[in-house]
């Protein structure tokens, strides 16, 4: 058994952190305020290598020397610097690149992947609709084969990367019939940007994650061709299920590198911050508040980079996802509990944006939320001890 990560893997991370710092840090107070998508940041993360960190060498990616720890890695150091950035990689790969990747035709691979992978394009994963979140088998959009174009009627909600200046297209879950039992054929359709009918509503106004891009979708006859079809037919549910279990270990991830910030954050502030004569890190009730933070750190990081492990080794289905969900579930509540810790750290200062754990606060709250609540994480974890929760 093995803790470390390999040196070049150290390495790695090192690079990325050195990347966030300079391309990044010095601009995200600016960007979060004003709601900014910098799109030439996120080129640069692809000449960097970011977003062919799973992808094989015939696309641009890092092949072999690529891996989805290396993967969460990158994750945890953006997120260290910017949730935003962080979330704009992890959607980038796990929702834009990776169904396609998985699931895709040779033509669809050889179409879309060398632009995703090379950071130049975006493609984001449209699931979640006004009335189907967790209960995402409700989805209401629907696609109709009209000869040989799908025609797609509906709207999705909250969809990331969905309408930056490049985003290339939108992969959507549409009903595309009705089985004998009667229950919905959903199946995955790929919509390009720029299809008549197909619409990126104004970007929503949100409490956090002001830098990532997140919008409504709607589709009015949105015609694509009939090879459009992403993977089998009547199995788009179940595919996107299964890139979930990658998402919620990323979201951990992401959830690691807040905690990590929070903990720097934390450490230095309490050495210079004086009250009563001395640091306040000199008070236990400031010290082991952040003690608490390195044990959250420390045990998060554990879960988070065992189960990309198990993803990397080809661990059974179940055993993965049994570990993302502890994972998921562990990390992202530990990350918003660690910036109500710094926020009270700082005092004041903390809710002033004028520090970034005023901005780390306001971006927590959503990692308990995305790609699957920790209601539905309890749920499978529940369910995966044997027990019949609904
Ligand atoms: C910024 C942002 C970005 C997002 N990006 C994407 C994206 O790119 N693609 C995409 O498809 N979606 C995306 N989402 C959607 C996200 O995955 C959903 O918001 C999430 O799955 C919850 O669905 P919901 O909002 O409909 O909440 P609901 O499902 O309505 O849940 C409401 C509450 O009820 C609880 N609940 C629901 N069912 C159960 C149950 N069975 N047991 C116990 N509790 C339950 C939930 O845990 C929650 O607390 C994004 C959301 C946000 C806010």
């Amino acid at each position: 058994m093995n803790f470390e990560l390999a040196p070049e893997l150290e390495e790695f991370r090192r690079t990325v952190r050195d990347f966030a710092e300079k391309e990044l840090g010095p601009h995200v107070a600016q960007w979060d305020k004003e709601h900014h998508f910098p799109v030439e940041v996120v080129h640069k993360m692809g000449e960097l290598g970011l977003f062919g960190l799973t992808s094989p060498e015939e696309y641009g990616g890092a092949g072999e020397h690529g891996s989805f720890t290396s993967l969460c890695v990158a994750i945890e150091e953006l997120g260290r610097v910017d949730q935003s950035f962080g979330v704009t990689l992890q959607a980038g790969v796990g929702l834009g690149i990776n169904p396609i990747l998985t699931f895709g035709t040779a033509e669809q691979k050889e179409r879309w992947l060398p632009d995703l992978v090379a950071g130049r394009t975006l493609a984001g994963f449209g699931l979640t609709e006004p009335g189907a979140g967790s209960d995402a088998g409700a989805t209401r959009t629907r696609a109709e084969l009209d000869g040989t174009e799908w025609v797609v009627n509906g709207s999705k909600q909250f969809i990331t990367n969905s309408g930056t200046s490049i985003t290339s297209l939108v992969t959507v879950t549409a009903r595309t019939g009705t089985r004998p039992n009667g229950t919905a054929e959903i199946s995955a359709i790929m919509v390009p940007a720029g299809t008549p009918g197909f619409v990126a509503e104004p970007a929503y106004d949100k409490l956090g994650w002001h830098i990532s891009d997140t919008h409504p979708l709607s589709y009015t006859d949105a015609r694509v061709p009939a090879d459009h079809l992403l993977g089998e037919r009547g199995r788009g549910y179940a595919q996107f299920l299964a890139t979930l279990d990658d998402g919620r270990v990323a979201i951990a991830a992401l959830s690691v590198g807040l905690i990590q910030a929070c903990v720097e954050l934390c450490t230095s502030y309490a050495l210079e911050r004086t009250s009563f004569g001395k640091p306040i890190g000199a008070k236990q009730g400031v010290a082991f508040q952040i003690a608490d933070l390195e044990v959250m750190l420390h045990a998060a990081r554990l879960l988070t980079y065992r189960a990309a492990a198990l993803k990397d080794a080809g661990a059974p289905a179940d055993a993965f996802k049994h570990a993302a969900s502890i994972a998921k579930v562990y990390a992202t509540e530990s990350a918003v509990t660690a910036t109500r810790i710094a926020t009270q750290v700082f005092g004041g200062y903390g809710f002033m944006e004028e520090y970034p754990v005023a901005r780390f606060y306001r971006d927590a709250k959503i990692l308990e939320i995305g790609e699957g609540t920790s209601e539905v994480q309890r749920m499978l974890i529940a369910r995966g001890l044997g027990l019949p929760v609904e």
